[in-house]
This record gives structure tokens, C-alpha cells and sequence, in this order.
């Protein structure tokens, strides 16, 4: 973070000094968890669920904080009182954002339903080939980590990538007044969050807040293969470079192939030239996420061949996204636990269909934020998996449990059943651990198990189960 006097937090976040406080104080950095506070800090104070943050004031003071942003007066700390610090929060990175800007950072912000953490991680080390890049890994992208990724960055950095997520309409529009993107990628319009929403139209409708908030000589990066994105063209000030498979998008893939069926290869088609690309990350859905950090990346300056060399180079940052593992006996788990909504979901298993494999076995549990589409959309991933050649299905936990009549109409056994082995079989378990049962008696070494969930389910803790059982 760049050095601030507590004068300047004070005036940026809208509260006084307290009386008897040194304006000149250096404020060095900003946290909201007692336990990280660092001396220098400003220690932010937030009520979450489960924990409020005033009631670690005593804490923060004791590891050094210099000041604490609180809703109320009075503590060990100088207090600047707030009505709501998530927005004081939000105010004073802005501030810093704006004197960075000022100062020649750029900044790409990343909106979508699926992609948009693995596209960060993409285009944060693609940058980082060019320049000092910001882009911690993990998915920063609300009213709390947007901010503190922007508090982050200094004065020796040259990009800002953030992840920008919305759960209504308004909220990438706030999150741009806090840092304003010069570059701006939507990746796709999908059903995450529908529930909240209402409808796809809504969803777009909120995604791009992002490209309406761009200047003139921004850039909008926009996926060509997803008609609710293209038509974003309409909404921005800001140049448009499009991204896609098809032969007319800007920024292109040809020849797409998948290196031991997991890897993406493919040939980077821009500004009319052609460069190969081997990607690390697992699974096809990578290559649109790919040509959208290219396109970024070309709009940041660096030449295609650089944007092609950094992409073949990019690991996989962010945990639980298709984190494959093979356990000594021959069982690979493919961990893919982090989220989950449709799209995702059938990008995942499209990745399982394209692994060499003994038997493909899904591990799905529920998908949350449906709304009133949620028994269908189960029911639909049941007959997708089916399609997808899945050898056993198991669904984890009550909102799962649409998958199995989805997979049984699409012509699964229901229980092991006598007669063939052959098509899915399709197995509905209440919990974790009985999924942990089930599967230590049925895998056999060749087999490839994903596991994938709305976060909620915690399904991650069943993969490193797996991991541990082999
Ligand atoms: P969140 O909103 O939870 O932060 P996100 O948009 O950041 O999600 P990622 O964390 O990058 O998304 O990916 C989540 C899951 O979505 C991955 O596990 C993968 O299965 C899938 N996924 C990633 N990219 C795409 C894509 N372009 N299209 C469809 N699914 C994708
Ligand atoms: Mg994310």
C-alpha cells in the first residue's frame, strides 16, 4: 500500500479525527482480521456473521494498528466513525486507486458467471511478464476484497487485475466507482446467482455495469460465443475487442486440441499474427478464459508472441479448481470443489469426459442460488452426465438428489442393479461421509473422480479425504 497520513484516511474515508489524534501518523497498510494486523495497520472493524470486528479492537491495538475505522467512538484506538466502514473501506481505496491511476497504473476488472478467478490468474502472470502485476490469488471480487486488492498495489505497480462479482444489479457499478477499469472483460452470462437475480436478462443486464463504466481510450473485451456479451457492444464509450472461437472475433483460437485430453493447445490468432499456445490449466472451458486474457493483455501493450509465450507458461494459482491428483494406487481425483452452478458444472464434466480414464466417476453436490429453476437444473445435469459418458454418478446431499432422477430418465441404473456394467450408474448419498463410504469400496485403481459443488457443500474436504484414503 502507498503511505498515508491518517489526516488523509481520515478525510477519504468521510469521518474526523478523533480529538487528541496525530493526523501526521503514517497509515501503512489496512486489515480487517486482529490476528493480520501488522504495525502501521489501519484496522477496520466489520460486522460480519459470525464475528464483529469491534470486539478485537483491544487485539489490533495490541499488534500495533494505528487507528481502527469503526461505526462507533471511543476504544483504544483513534476511531474514525463511520456509518457503514465496508464503504469507508470502499472510499479510501479509491482514493488510492485514484492517485495510482493518476500516476500510470492500469487496471483490468473482470466480470462473468464462470472464469473469472481462473481468467485473473491467467492475466496476472501474463502481465507479470511485462511489469509489476497485482493479482492475488483467490476470488477478491466484493465489497471487501476489491478494495483490499486495490490497497495492495503501490507505487512500483504497473497493473491492477481484479475480479469483479455481482450479486444484483448496482454492484459492479460500485465496485468501478472504486476503481475505475481501463480495461474491462466479461466472459460469459450464465446462471450463477439466478435465483437472486431473476433472470439471464438481469444477469447481463448487471454484467455489464462494467463496460458501461469504461472511459473512451478504455477497451472492452468482449466474448464473441456468447450473444449476451457480444450485444454488451452497445453499452460502452470504450473500444471493443472481441474474443472467441469463431473466425471473426479480434483475439482467436484455431485448432483447438487437448494434450493427454486435459491441457488445451491451440494457435492465438491477433493483431494478424499467429502464435502457439499450450496451456497448464486443465479443461476446454480454459481457452475462452485464455483469449480473454489475451485480449486484455494486447490492450495493456505486450505483443502477441509475449501474450502467447506468458499464457503457455501460466499455473494454476487458485485452489480447488480442477486440481488434478493422482494417489499412489492409480485413482485420480480431480478436485473442482471451489464452486458450482451450471455452466461450470457442464464445463467440468465435459473436462472428465476428455481425461484418459478407466471409469469417469462424478461427484456432484447441490447447486445453491438457483431460484425456482434449481429441481430442473439438477434434474438436466443428471442427463448431462449421462451424456458426458460418466461411468457412476454419486450425488452428495438433499438438493442433489435431482440429478438422480435426471440421470435415471436419461437411461442410468439406479443402484448397482444386476445385468451390464455398461452406461451410468447413478448413486444418491445423504452426506460426505457416506460418499467417502461408497467410494472406498467401488474405486479402482485407472478410475478419474470429480468432485464439484456449490461451495456450501464443502465438498473440497471430500476430495482431500479421497486423497488421503488412496
Ligand atoms: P466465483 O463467482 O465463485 O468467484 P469465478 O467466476 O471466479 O467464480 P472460477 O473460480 O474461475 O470462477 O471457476 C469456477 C468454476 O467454473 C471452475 O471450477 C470451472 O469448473 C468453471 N469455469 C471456469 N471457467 C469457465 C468458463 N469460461 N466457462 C464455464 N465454466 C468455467
Ligand atoms: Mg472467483
Amino acid at each position: 500500500m502507498i503511505a498515508l497520513s491518517l489526516a488523509e484516511v481520515a478525510q477519504a474515508v468521510g469521518a474526523s479525527l478523533p480529538p487528541g489524534a496525530d493526523g501526521s501518523a503514517t497509515v501503512t497498510g489496512v486489515t480487517l482480521d486482529s490476528r493480520a494486523v501488522a504495525a502501521g495497520d489501519l484496522f477496520v472493524a466489520v460486522a460480519g456473521e459470525r464475528v464483529d470486528g469491534h470486539d478485537f479492537l483491544h487485539a489490533a491495538a495490541a499488534a500495533g494498528a494505528v487507528a481502527a475505522l469503526t461505526t462507533r467512538p471511543g476504544g483504544p484506538l483513534p476511531a474514525l466513525v463511520v456509518d457503514d466502514t465496508v464503504a469507508g473501506l470502499g472510499r479510501l481505496a479509491a482514493l488510492v486507486h485514484a492517485r495510482l491511476a493518476a500516476a500510470g497504473l492500469l487496471t483490468v476488472g473482470i466480470t462473468g458467471s464462470s472464469g473469472k478467478t481462473s481468467t485473473k490468474d491467467l492475466l496476472g502472470q501474463v502481465l507479470a511478464a511485462a511489469g509489476p502485476t497485482v493479482s492475488p490469488p483467490g476470488s477478491y471480487n466484493n465489497d471487501i476484497g476489491l478494495p483490499l486488492t486495490v490497497l495492495s498495489a503501490d507505487g512500483d505497480s504497473r497493473f491492477l487485475v481484479l475480479e469483479m462479482g455481482a450479486r444484483g444489479v448496482g454492484h459492479i457499478a460500485r465496485l468501478c466507482a472504486v476503481a475505475r477499469p481501463d480495461v474491462g472483460v466479461v466472459l460469459n452470462v450464465g446462471s450463477a446467482h439466478l435465483g437472486e437475480f431473476g433472470s439471464a436478462e438481469v444477469i447481463a443486464q448487471a454484467k455489464g455495469e462494467l463496460v458501461e463504466a469504461l472511459p473512451e481510450a478504455g477497451t472492452a473485451v468482449l466474448n464473441a460465443d456468447d450473444p449476451r456479451v457480444a450485444a454488451m457492444a452497445g453499452r460502452t464509450r470504450a473500444r471493443v475487442v472481441t474474443t472467441g472461437r469463431g473466425g471473426d472475433a479480434d483475439v482467436r483460437a484455431t485448432g483447438v486440441t487437448l494434450d493427454d485430453g486435459a491441457r488445451a493447445r491451440f494457435t492465438l490468432v491477433a493483431s494478424g499474427e499467429e502464435h502457439p499456445v499450450v496451456l497448464q490449466v486443465v479443461g476446454e472451458h480454459q481457452v475462452a478464459n485464455a483469449l480473454s486474457a489475451a485480449a486484455a493483455a494486447l490492450a495493456a501493450g505486450m505483443s502477441p508472441a509475449a501474450v502467447a509465450d506468458a499464457l503457455s507458461e501460466a499455473e494454476p494459482r487458485s485452489r480447488w479448481r480442477m486440481e488434478v491428483t493422482r494417489r499412489p494406487d492409480g485413482v485420480t481425483v480431480v478436485n473442482d470443489a471451489y464452486n458450482a452452478n451450471p455452466e461450470s458444472m457442464r464445463a467440468a464434466l465435459a473436462a472428465l469426459a476428455g481425461l484418459p480414464a478407466g471409469r469417469r466417476v462424478a461427484v456432484l453436490g447441490g447447486m445453491a442460488e438457483l431460484g425456482a429453476g434449481a429441481v430442473a437444473e439438477h434434474e438436466r445435469l443428471g442427463r448431462d452426465a449421462v451424456a458426458a459418458g460418466v461411468d457412476l454418478l454419486v450425488a452428495v446431499g438433499p438438493d442433489a438428489v435431482g440429478m438422480v432422477t435426471g440421470a435415471t430418465a436419461a437411461g442410468a441404473r439406479h443402484g448397482e442393479g444386476s445385468g451390464s456394467d455398461a452406461g451410468t450408474r447413478v448413486e444418491s448419498v445423504p452426506d460426505r461421509a457416506a460418499a467417502l463410504d461408497l467410494l472406498s469400496e467401488v474405486l479402482v485403481p485407472g478410475d478419474v473422480v470429480l468432485v464439484k459443488a456449490s461451495r456450501s457443500n464443502g465438498l473440497e474436504v471430500l476430495a482431500a479425504d479421497l486423497l488421503t484414503a488412496g
